[in-house]
């Protein structure tokens, strides 16, 4: 039985599987200070990344991104990032890194964007944007199940209902989606040690993973 798994980094729901996170947004990345401790105790390091619709200055969002990027590499945790009309860069930055998994959150971006991203094996999270953005929508058609997660972020939609418009949208049904994103932790977690960072949060609530 698969669950509506949530990567929803800002206020982790009692309700649904969403795996704890820690990093400093770009948002607040001239006043942010780095608490390696929280990404110790975190399955995922996020969200981080670059917001060039935002005013923070964006070489000190590069220079933070890229320091809480080192600590993911180090602690081989998975990465959530937080890309907005910044997608050429984050590519770049990204792929100096060797991180145990790399999520795109709250995708926005066209098909061609989402193939070069799955083409290096990262997924992609979409929420309520997909209802907004046509080609965003198209990016989601053409995103593989193994690719795939799916969020509420700060959105209104539940996340049952961000499942059910994914699934119209990609033409399958609910429950093949749920299976497919209750397995994709999985997909990144190639040794014993690993399998903590992410499953062990989803294991002891709700006996997912053995
Ligand atoms: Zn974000």
């Amino acid at each position: 039985m698969g669950l509506y798994i949530d990567i929803h980094t800002h206020s982790p729901s009692a309700d649904y599987p969403t795996p704890a996170s820690a990093g400093i947004h770009p948002w607040h990345a001239a006043s942010g200070l780095i608490d390696e401790a929280a990404m110790h105790a975190a399955a995922l390091i996020g969200e981080i990344g670059l917001d060039y619709a935002c005013n923070v200055d964006r070489e000190v969002q590069e220079h933070l991104f890229r320091e809480q990027l080192s600590i993911a590499q180090r602690l081989r945790k998975p990465v959530v990032v937080h890309c907005v009309r910044a997608f050429e860069d984050v590519m770049k930055i990204v792929a100096d890194y060797h991180l145990k998994a790399v999520i795109f959150h709250g995708f926005i971006g066209s098909k061609e964007q989402a193939a070069e991203a799955v083409k290096r094996g990262y997924f992609l999270s979409f929420g309520e944007g997909v209802k907004r953005s046509p080609k965003t929508a198209v990016a989601l058609q053409n995103t593989p199940l193994e690719n795939l997660f799916l969020e509420t972020d700060e959105n209104t939609l539940s996340i049952e209902e961000i499942y059910s418009i994914a699934a119209e949208i990609r033409g399958e049904d609910t429950e093949t989606i749920i299976n497919a994103i209750t397995n994709n932790p999985n997909r990144y977690q190639h040794s014993t040690e690993n399998i903590r960072f992410f499953a062990t949060e989803l294991s002891q609530k709700y006996a997912l993973y053995p």
